[in-house]
């Protein structure tokens, strides 16, 4: 512990944040000189670049969309991702429009499911230097789920169930082929089998859907502990080249929360258009930081 711990800041007492009791600060490492390459950066592979179409649920003749491996406790989580390998700010401007409608495509296509309030988008990027996106849909009415801490709340909430998972993936699928491109996740199989057979043919759909190691947005955001101790060990998990889809998570670690949500406390212009409700609310302070 520190000589004088920094205080714990206000937003450990918003509804929101996801933990209580006694909590301290984290002291910070020294910066580094030389920041360690991403996934797709120097000398390292690029998941997103080696991962077959197969990985993705719909895949377009520049874009592809692609989910976590399995359900994970958020209606919905996925990442859309430029073909060519650039990041956020190397797009040419073809891309940057596209990435504009497919934004704005892929949020209303989340936003039309079932038990759908919002979609979070988010960019971190701190895992992979290959452009990803990440969408994120809060809950209808859990409202202790807006703003930033969202990406949190995705792994502690208990997973949605596999059906429902599949079938929603089937339909952002369809709906974005309705613009173009191929739909890659199927309807969801009708379950012969009894409800205790989920978990097998939760490996199926797997496999199918795709492959990526990440349970959710915070375990993509491994990532970020990767670069500090070294270029690979913390990856160790999940080999790198193995799971394109993973990285996409744990490039994601940019969602990571780890790296965006706090840093990025930038969400907001994300969330701007949104927290306009959040405004309007009692507690501004918690829900715009949070909510952006
Ligand atoms: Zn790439």
């Amino acid at each position: 512990m520190q000589d004088t711990p920094p205080s714990v800041p206000d937003f450990t007492q918003w509804p929101s944040f996801p933990f209580e009791g006694d909590l301290r600060v984290k002291q910070l490492d020294d910066p580094v000189p030389v920041e360690p390459p991403r996934r797709g950066e120097g000398n390292r592979e690029c998941t997103a670049c080696n991962a077959p179409d197969e990985a993705y649920i719909w895949v377009g003749e520049r874009w592809r969309v692609r989910a976590m491996d399995r359900p994970t406790g958020l209606p919905m989580v996925l990442i859309l991702e430029s073909r060519s390998h650039l990041d956020l700010g190397d797009l040419p401007n073809l891309l940057a429009a596209e990435l504009g409608v497919m934004t704005v495509r892929l949020e209303r296509a989340i936003r039309s499911l079932d038990g759908v309030a919002r979609v979070h988008v988010n960019r971190w990027g701190d895992g992979s230097a290959h452009l990803h996106m990440w969408f994120l849909a809060r809950p209808y009415g859990r409202l202790q789920l807006r703003g930033t801490f969202l990406s949190l709340w995705d792994s502690i909430l208990p997973p949605i169930s596999e059906a429902q998972w599949r079938e929603n993936l089937a339909l952002v699928a369809a709906w974005l082929a309705e613009f173009g491109g191929r739909p890659l996740a199927e309807p969801p199989r009708i379950q012969w089998q009894a409800p205790s057979s989920l978990a097998e043919s939760r490996a199926e759909s797997t496999e199918s859907v795709a492959e990526d190691e990440a349970a959710s947005v915070i375990e993509a955001a491994e990532e970020i502990p990767e670069p500090t101790e070294a270029p690979g060990p913390t990856a160790a998990p999940v080999p790198e080249g193995t799971h394109p889809p993973t990285d996409g998570p744990k490039p994601e670690a940019t969602p990571k929360s780890t790296d965006a949500p706090q840093s990025e406390a930038a969400p907001e212009s994300t969330d701007v258009p949104e927290s306009e409700e959040s405004l309007g609310t009692g507690e501004p302070k918690s829900e715009q930081p949070q909510a952006g």
